[in-house]
């Protein structure tokens, strides 16, 4: 489509897209109970028009547009909130207290249901098939690995696949992603140390797990400082550690949880063996015993295609400018549309949505993160090339 024509279609619908990420921000949902998100966009994708399969990984939704003759490709948003107070002052604040949709997920949604529409407008023009996969639990459930697994790249088999994520830290009217690794591969990890309590006065008489759990974070950092090559990439990040009850009381148990981040699944594996086997020996050293566990979904890192990168570069060159668009370098957040790209080719990249005169400053995940939603139908506009741009390549 005419860049210029669909930046024009995308601003005119620009409150509808509003209206519709306004309605998801004031009821986030967390991991799998998406339910009233998974309606909204049941209901939207209904109005327009488009058949849809749902209750795809629980929540998850599958508009299909085109004809189906000749490639499929696919375009992807998430659903699911953080367990987070929302702490801004816009007036349609999340109204469930401890949730809120502070990764922006119900951009990427409303964004996608913006295509969506443009789209099934222009369905005449599509020679081919478009999946709209609105997917579940992004945020440590992998739902994108359950979609992927239940079947959504297939029957009729999706070739490429484009997602977006708003980014708080880059401002609005710009795009950035890279060729190849983008971003780490990611796992949580839990350590409990066993000892023998006692009284706090009579040390001798326990076996500690608070030194020993002390000792083990002490001695992770020496992994990535000592053990991994300087010119890669690692994190161990030991974030919560909780233990006894009393000041005068030493506790039998200490549990110590974090985070392992390589930007290689095989790096994230060596890290994981290293952690073990580091914890488990300091606990004997120590008479204790170390139960390390690397619990939930393993993220695979996210790989871009050189192909689809290309096209996302020259889609987003068109829509926002030459100059707004960038290359970055790799971060080590993870993100599970990794699943989609360890399959089939395909492309994830940032969209800025800061802008400091309304005060949308903070970077997602935070109580006050606050999205400048002039950038939501350039996200749009952005799906709708890239599908439409992407079929055309392929045929
Ligand atoms: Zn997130
Ligand atoms: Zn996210």
């Amino acid at each position: 489509m005419k860049s210029d024509l669909l930046l024009s279609r995308a601003k005119e619908i620009k409150p509808w897209i509003i209206q519709k990420r306004r309605e998801i921000h004031r009821h986030p949902e967390l991991m799998y109970e998406e339910f009233v998100t998974s309606k909204l966009v049941q209901d939207t994708l209904k109005e327009l028009n488009i058949p849809f399969q749902k209750d795809i990984a629980i929540t998850g939704v599958v508009g299909t547009i085109g004809n189906g003759n000749g490639p499929c490709v696919a375009l992807r948003a998430d659903m699911d909130a953080l367990p987070i107070h929302e702490e801004t002052d816009i007036e349609f604040k999340s109204q469930i207290d401890g949730k809120m949709h502070a990764c922006g997920h119900d951009c990427h949604t409303a964004m996608l249901l913006g295509a969506a529409r443009i789209l099934k407008e222009n369905e005449g023009n599509i020679e081919g098939t478009i999946k709209l996969i609105f997917q579940p639990a992004e945020e440590g459930g992998a739902g994108g690995k359950m979609m992927r697994d239940e079947g959504v790249l297939k029957n009729p088999d999706v070739e490429q696949i484009f997602g977006l994520h708003v980014n708080g830290q880059l401002p609005t009217g710009m795009l950035a992603s890279r060729d190849g690794t983008l971003l780490a591969a990611a796992g949580s990890l839990k350590i409990i140390v066993k000892g023998n309590g006692g009284h706090a006065a009579a040390p001798h008489n326990t076996r500690d797990p608070v030194i020993t759990g002390s000792k083990i974070v002490v001695e992770l950092q020496t992994i990535i400082s000592r053990e991994l090559n300087p010119l890669e990439s690692g994190v161990i990040s030991v974030t919560m550690i909780n233990g006894g009850d009393a000041w005068n009381v030493i506790p039998s148990k200490l549990e110590i949880q974090g985070t392992i981040r390589s930007l290689t699944l095989e790096g994230l594996n060596i890290l994981q063996k290293r952690v073990k086997e580091i914890s488990e020996a300091i606990a004997i050293a120590n008479r204790c015993e170390a139960e390390v566990t690397f619990p939930g979904h393993d993220y695979p890192p996210t790989v871009n295609s050189s192909t689809c990168w290309n096209l996302g570069k020259s889609v987003g060159k068109d829509i926002l400018g030459d100059d707004k668009v960038i290359d970055m370098p790799p971060i080590m957040g993870g993100e599970d549309f990794a699943f989609y790209t360890q399959e089939i080719p395909g492309c994830f990249a940032f969209l800025g949505v800061s802008n400091s005169e309304i005060n949308a400053t903070y970077d997602v995940h935070h109580p006050m993160f606050k999205v400048d939603e002039e950038a939501l139908p350039l996200g749009t506009a952005i799906h709708v090339n890239c599908a439409l741009e992407s079929l055309e390549r392929l045929r």
